[in-house]
């Protein structure tokens, strides 16, 4: 839709160009979110896309997701990366994840893993996807310092995080170790490429050490979970119930309690998928 209360769309190319912004600034990155409602506080956008980050940087630590990488490119990693680094076998989860978006093909070539994660919606794919990676978003700040903070620990709720005004958001860097696990992924929506209602991902280290089990969507904020070595039902179980009761999700796609039942079932599955 038109943002009749824009005035502005400015482009920079090099770091010091973004800044200053006020109130009525937006960072706009693919724009999916940002023009699909009125944003009437909106005077002015900040296009980031134009500062040339590489979409994707691969090294043998890992792999640097810019905030303007988009879902497409996202999803393209589950096909290369096997060519590329046959022992990450954590490949097919970017695809799966992509799906676990409410999303045309149209959306996939336009939104960014920057503005899924930044937007902190429950529903947010690129979240549960870095979440169970140990992801570690890096955000720049505008006095030109930067920090990294783990995914888990930048989403605080529903739609909040911990950016302040001026923050923007240049990368996330999953781990190689992360990538070396296996994975395995449940996503219940309310149709097959509706938004996600619940989304559990497990992962466990190609040595057997190691096991991470992950709640989104179900969870206004991101629940991860570690154990030094596969946990028998009862200890994933425990674990699962140190969810508060008001961090499970509340809106159209399901009741908290079907949330958590079906989340305390998957995870269920995945343990024994990876067992
Ligand atoms: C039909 C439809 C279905 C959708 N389904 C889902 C869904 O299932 N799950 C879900 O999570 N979202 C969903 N969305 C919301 C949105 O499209 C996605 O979250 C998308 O990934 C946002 O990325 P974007 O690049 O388009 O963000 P934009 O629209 O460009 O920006 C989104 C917000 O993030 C801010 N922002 C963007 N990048 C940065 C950055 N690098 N640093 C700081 N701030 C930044 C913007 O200022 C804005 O406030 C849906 C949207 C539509 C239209």
């Amino acid at each position: 839709m038109d943002l009749n209360t824009v005035e502005e769309v400015r482009t920079p190319a090099r770091r010091e160009d973004v800044w200053p912004l006020g109130p009525a600034d937006a960072i706009l990155a693919g724009g999916t979110w940002l023009f699909s409602e009125p944003q009437p506080d909106v005077h002015r956008l900040i296009d980031i896309t134009g500062l040339g980050w590489p979409p994707i940087t691969l090294t043998d630590n890992g792999i640097e997701l810019a905030a303007t990488c988009t879902l497409a490119e996202v999803a393209r990693l589950s096909t290369t990366l096997p060519a590329q680094r046959p022992d990450w076998a954590a490949a097919p989860l970017f695809r799966q994840c992509c799906t676990a978006l409410l999303a045309s093909f149209k959306i996939w070539g336009t939104a960014t893993v920057g503005g899924n994660i930044c937007l902190s919606f429950p529903a947010g794919s690129m979240i549960s996807l870095t979440s169970v990676l140990d992801g570690a978003v890096t955000v720049w700040r505008a006095d030109g310092t930067d920090y990294a903070v783990p995914v888990t620990d930048f989403v605080t709720g529903q739609a909040s995080n911990i950016l302040e005004p001026g923050d923007v958001l240049r990368a996330v860097h999953l781990p190689a170790a992360a990538l070396r696990a296996r994975t395995a992924y449940r996503k219940l929506a309310p149709s097959p490429l509706g938004r996600s209602a619940v989304v559990v991902l497990g992962r466990r280290a190609t040595d057997g050490t190691g096991f991470v089990l992950s709640v989104t969507a179900a969870t206004v904020r991101p629940y991860v979970f570690s154990f030094p070595t596969t946990p028998d039902s009862a200890a994933l179980r425990h674990a699962l119930s140190a969810i508060p009761d008001d961090a499970w999700t509340l809106d159209a796609p399901g009741d908290p309690d079907w949330r958590r039942a079906m989340s305390s079932t998957l995870a269920e599955q995945i343990r024994t998928e990876l067992s």
